[in-house]
């Protein structure tokens, strides 16, 4: 144990680390909407997302409210 004087360190931290460029059209990203520089791009992200075999886990919300027949509350009581 006498090697611990002028040892450099092995891997030397970047100064910044900038963002990586956007997935989608290789732009800088923004903090806002990273890693894309977009909503836009986090939009298309998403969508080929939701194309693939992702699976929201849970139960599926039904978002329309207006629905004709999704509940007819229609108790003969
Ligand atoms: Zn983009």
């Amino acid at each position: 144990m006498a090697d611990n004087e002028n040892t450099p360190p092995a891997i030397q931290p970047p100064p910044a680390k900038p963002l990586k460029p956007c997935a989608i059209c290789g732009k800088p990203a923004q903090p806002r909407y990273k890693p894309f520089c977009s909503a836009r791009c986090a939009d298309i992200d998403l969508g080929r997302w939701l194309k693939g075999s992702y699976v929201i886990p849970g139960a599926p919300l039904e978002l329309d409210e207006n629905g004709p027949s999704s509940r007819e509350r229609d108790d003969d009581a």
